[in-house]
């Protein structure tokens, strides 16, 4: 590509950018009234009122598919992987090394994983059907919560049918008006949600700044009642942890709970894979809210929360993403549960990934390449300072037969669009060795 094609595709993404700011902003505004609220009888301005078109959502989404076609890159959204994708997968016949996925330790198609959720199926058949306070239960969905109860030495456990929905519902419900809740500026979008959803106030601190959350509260603790500190066990964004003695020192000091939502460390992070606390060597009790999705590690679909028997009774009884939504399906919590016993019988797994993932930073690192803060765990960005040069890397490592997910604006800033590269226990090292020297190639270093 000429220099001026390469400036004049820069300047065009960059004025759909600003366009997509603009709409994104107008989504985002508060709608007034105007002051004579007269319905328009008939014509355009009526018929903007009931169309999906006129939605704002649906220009950002034209402004998004207009980019990729400025930018040149066919979408690398809703790829079709036709096996178990893991290490590798297969999309539209042919073999990619895959770094698109969270099947961090290769148990979605693990043989005892199987075997197990169609056993589940063969006894219960494939649906819960309805919710579980109602209808009843099934002793594998039992069986799992008091696995993961054991598992995080925790009173007990409640297991629902997301994790998405897991974050809206328990902290939508357990917090409301004159509460306060606190969340890590990069919280992933769930949190966001049930603290929106739960009417309580919502502020954020600097990603993982212990100091900033601190100082938050020393300001504001006084004017609410009950206080909740959200944080994550490994961003997935930018493969860091937190410092979570810190915050337990600090949820202590300012009189609040504190949940952790361990998507991407339960199984990842310590030598038995069991988290953020064993990580940071803290005791599970100093946490009151543990929070983890059954879909990464523990290859089923769902998610859980682990505490004392005060808060699982809450959930268990009155959480709206619990009493009113079916209860897992047999074979997914069959699936999580033999996941969840791999992982305990089989720790070396988890140092496995630790292993690969250690070596995917060094290596991307040695290259020259900005992998921002992560700790090399199982996530590791590559940081490429433009959206184009994000899809232009991505297209070719795809064309080199590399799978891996490019990170644009509006994700994440302008300035920080990567590559993020999630690692398996299941990659060999040659084939990470063979994926940072290929980059290392089309990046020209
Ligand atoms: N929390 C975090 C931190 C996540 O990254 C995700 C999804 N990746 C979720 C919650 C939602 O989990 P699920 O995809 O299992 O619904």
């Amino acid at each position: 590509m000429g220099l001026g094609e390469h400036l004049r595709q820069q300047l065009a993404a960059k004025a759909l950018q600003r366009q997509l700011e603009r709409v994104s902003e107008e989504a985002n505004a508060p709608f007034v009234p105007p002051r004579k609220a007269a319905l328009p009888a008939t014509g355009a301005a009526r018929n903007e009122l009931c169309s999906f078109e006129s939605m704002p959502g649906y220009q950002q989404v034209q402004i998004m598919r207009q980019m990729s076609d400025t930018l040149r890159v066919e979408s690398p959204f809703f790829r079709v992987h036709e096996g178990v994708a893991g290490a590798t997968t297969q999309i539209g016949g042919v073999q990619y090394i895959n770094y698109a996925n969270y099947n961090y330790l290769g148990l979605a198609g693990d043989a005892r994983v199987l075997a197990s959720a169609k056993a589940a199926i063969d006894r219960y058949g494939t649906s819960a059907s309805a919710s579980r306070i109602v209808a009843g239960e099934r002793p594998v969905q039992r069986d799992l919560e008091y696995k993961l109860a054991a598992f995080y030495e925790a009173d007990d456990c409640v297991a629902f049918v997301s994790g998405h929905a897991t974050n809206v519902t328990v902290i939508g419900s357990l917090f409301g008006p004159g509460d306060l809740i606190v969340h890590d500026a990069l919280a992933h979008n769930s949190i966001v949600q049930g603290a929106q959803l739960s009417g309580a106030k919502r502020l954020s601190f600097t990603h993982n700044d212990w100091s900033a959350l601190d100082a938050l509260l020393a300001r504001t603790r006084q004017d609410y009642r009950r206080v909740l500190i959200a944080i994550e066990g490994l961003y997935s964004m930018d493969g860091d942890v937190p410092d979570l003695a810190r915050f337990v020192e600090i949820k202590q000091r300012h009189a609040a709970f504190l949940m952790v939502d361990e998507a991407h460390s339960v199984g990842v992070l310590g030598t038995g894979g069991k988290g953020i606390r064993e990580h940071c060597n803290v005791p599970s009790n100093a946490v009151d809210i543990w929070m983890g999705t059954l879909s990464k590690t523990l290859a089923g679909c769902g998610g859980f929360i682990a505490g004392s028997q005060a808060l699982i009774d809450i959930l268990r009884h009155l959480a709206p993403g619990f009493l009113y939504s079916v209860g897992l399906a047999p074979a997914l919590a069959a699936a999580s549960l033999a996941a969840l016993d791999c992982l305990i019988a089989q720790p070396e797994r988890v140092a496995l990934l630790r292993e690969r993932g250690h070596q995917f930073l060094v290596e991307a690192r040695g290259a020259g390449f900005n992998t921002g803060t992560s700790a090399g765990y199982a996530v590791v960005p590559v940081i490429t300072g433009s959206s184009l040069k994000a899809a232009q890397w991505a297209n070719a490592l795809f064309e080199e037969g590399i799978n891996v997910q490019p990170i644009f604006y509006p994700a994440v800033e302008e300035k920080a669009a990567r590559l993020r590269f999630f690692i398996c226990s299941t990659h060999e090292r040659e084939q990470i060795s063979h994926t940072v020297a290929t980059l290392a190639r089309i990046a020209g270093r």
